[in-house]
């Protein structure tokens, strides 16, 4: 292995995320090296990625899958050894043999294996948005005092990145930039009749028109609240306030976000709506490195489409404006209601409105504090998950559960 050749390590290596990123170190076998794989319990696509890969650890959060996947492995040609549990979810994040970690944890379950990897000083490509929009303020701290390279995978944010000046996010000021312009595809739901959204099934709503991803990103893109969390994910990252970010449908999710400057300049950064650009990205930055993403073929889209966004269709992106106006743990509120809200939707419990009820109904009955540590912020996730699951049980109908 070249001195070169950068470790890697993957939180969340079975996820939409995961995989592609497993994609992209594959076709640059001398320049990455898989350090570790984590997932929560995933034990058949682990052990094939293992396989491939051959990373030093495999860790599960789940213990029984853990020792499902050492068994399994004993039979086989490899000397990876099978960790469990959170502690060594940041035990891989931070280790000093590794130079790059993907955090791709879907919620915030990824929060402390991403801190782990900053407070390391690491490259982190950030796919796990919740972590950021929880803990915001103290993220960003964290970055600046381990002196981590922050890269945003979040395909809008990549995009911005890729549109700022020298890709330096502090300078935007000096470097006259008026405002960003976040796209958003409007997801499955944009046009269908207002009265059909009460009856929209799971099902559905994971058909996402232009991008295949887990479950619980694609539900957040047919409310919108994805929109919502990336908007305040775009503040932290980009140093600047809700007022300076504006949100703009544009159904074939081909421009992926703008950047506009004082002199009227406008930059935008295009592709086929496909995660190996950002992820190569991130992985070869400052340098360019192929992705395996096909040439994106603009005389046969024909035509690119923006319209305004609808806030009555939408009524997650105002609940993300109002936590992030709130400041300090309101944000972390939002986050973890939504993350009970969407899981008892796609569990069939609760209907597609109710996922803006219940988040909605959480944020009015908390109270926001200093968000001055991640242990409070933690307590906040806790009651607001109580809170969101006693609003869910109190509006649970019949209806709801059989549909
Ligand atoms: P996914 O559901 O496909 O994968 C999630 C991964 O996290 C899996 O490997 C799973 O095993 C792991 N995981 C889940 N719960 C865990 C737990 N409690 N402990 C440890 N590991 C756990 O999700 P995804 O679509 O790959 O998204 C991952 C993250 O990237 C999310 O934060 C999402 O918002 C963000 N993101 C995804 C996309 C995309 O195109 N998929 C685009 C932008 C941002
Ligand atoms: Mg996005």
């Amino acid at each position: 292995m070249s001195s070169l050749c950068k470790n890697v390590t993957i939180l969340g290596a079975t996820g939409s995320i995961g995989v592609n990123t497993l994609d992209v170190i594959a076709r640059h076998p001398d320049a990455y090296a898989v350090f570790a794989l984590t997932a929560n319990r995933n034990v058949e696509l682990l052990r094939q990625q293992v396989l491939e890969h051959q990373p030093v650890y495999a860790v599960l959060q789940d213990e029984a899958a853990a020792r499902t996947l050492r068994e399994q492995l004993a039979a086989e040609p490899v000397t990876t050894e099978v960790l469990c549990g959170i502690e060594a979810l940041q035990d891989v994040a931070r280790a000093t043999e590794v130079d790059y970690v993907m955090a791709a944890i879907v919620g915030a379950a990824g929060l402390l294996p991403t801190l782990a990897a900053v407070n390391a000083g690491k490259r982190v490509l950030l796919a796990n948005k919740e972590a950021l929009v929880m803990t915001g303020k103290l993220f960003m701290q964290a970055v600046a005092d381990a002196g981590a390279e922050l890269l945003p995978i979040d395909s809008e944010h990549n995009a911005i990145y890729q549109c700022l000046p020298a890709a330096n996010t502090a300078q935007k000021t000096r470097a006259g930039v008026n405002r960003i312009i976040l796209t958003a595809s409007g997801g499955p739901f944009r046009t269908v009749d207002m009265e059909q959204l009460a009856e929209v099934t799971p099902a559905q709503a994971c058909a996402h028109p232009n991008w295949a991803m887990g479950a619980k990103i694609s539900v957040d893109s047919a409310t919108m609240m994805n929109k919502g969390l990336e908007l305040i994910e775009a503040c932290w990252l980009f140093d600047t306030t809700q007022d300076n970010v504006d949100i703009l449908i544009h159904p074939q999710s081909i421009v992926h976000s703008l950047v506009e400057y004082s002199d009227g300049s406008m930059l935008a950064q295009m592709g086929n709506p496909d995660m190996r650009t950002p992820i190569a990205y991130g992985l070869g930055w400052p340098e360019r490195i192929a992705s395996g993403v096909a040439s994106l073929d603009l005389a046969s889209i024909g035509r690119l489409e923006f319209e305004p966004l609808d806030p009555a269709r939408f009524p997650c992106v105002r609940l993300a404006e109002e936590a992030m106006a709130a400041g300090g743990t309101a944000t972390a509120t939002l986050n973890a209601a939504n993350e009970i809200a969407v899981a008892a939707f796609l569990a069939g419990r609760i209907s597609y409105l109710a996922i803006a009820e219940v988040v909605d109904r959480v944020m009015q009955s908390c109270t926001v504090r200093p968000a001055d540590s991640v242990a409070i912020v933690l307590e906040e996730d806790q009651q607001a998950r109580q809170l969101a699951e006693q609003a869910i049980s109190a509006s649970a109908e019949p209806r709801a559960i059989l549909s």
